[in-house]
């Protein structure tokens, strides 16, 4: 099994390393070729604009939405979750528009830029710490969309089948439970090809 991380942009290193401490292979992305040997995929933390700008300019929107309609796992942190939303509030276009949700950026506004909390996540954790950088919040979830953590009544991660989403930063700690889980996935992926 071989796990991607997109790396145009952002947190990319601290993904491979949760992923290696899972035990699992993992790569740095930048070309559409790369995408061939892979069976998951992983969009980090960084500048979702930023990042969906190069993903258009590297050729990969189209490749991208490909390796998904192979039944291959996605999973998006903070801007990586924008990435795949199918709408963002307040502005004209989606990016990669995989998951049936609709997504605001920067929710928590200027004042609490950035917080941590102790948070329950459905299947992963009773107690994950999670930390939260001009964090975006899931607005509205599709019928196939399941919630898997909220603060404030307010979803920050789900789930559409191969997709996973968290709006908080699961690799800025060692704590490899939500890596572990999107590596499942992948497993239970790779078993039904
Ligand atoms: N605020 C960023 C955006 O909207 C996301 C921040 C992050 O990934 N930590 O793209």
């Amino acid at each position: 099994m071989k796990i991607g991380v997109l790396a145009l942009q952002g947190a990319v290193r601290e993904h491979l390393t949760l992923l290696e401490k899972v035990g699992v292979e993992a790569v740095a992305v930048k070309k559409q070729e790369q995408l061939q040997d892979l069976d998951g995929l992983i969009f980090p933390g960084g500048e979702s604009t930023t990042m969906g700008k190069l993903i258009r300019k590297y050729d990969l929107l189209e490749p991208i939405r490909d390796f998904y309609r192979q039944g291959k796992p996605l999973f998006g942190t903070c801007a990586g979750l924008i990435l795949l939303a199918n709408k963002i509030e307040d502005a004209d276009e989606p990016h990669l528009a995989v998951m049936d949700m609709t997504v605001k950026r920067n929710a928590f506004g200027r004042q609490v830029d950035s917080f941590e909390a102790k948070l329950p996540i459905k299947g992963v954790a009773e107690d994950f710490h999670a930390v939260f950088i001009r964090a975006p919040l899931i607005t509205h979830v599709g019928s196939e969309v399941e919630v898997l953590a909220e603060v404030n009544g307010e979803v920050v991660a789900a789930r559409q089948g191969h997709i996973l989403c968290a709006s908080f930063h699961p690799e800025l700690t060692d704590d490899a439970r939500f890596h572990q889980f999107f590596v499942d996935m992948v497993r239970e992926a790779v078993a039904m090809r």
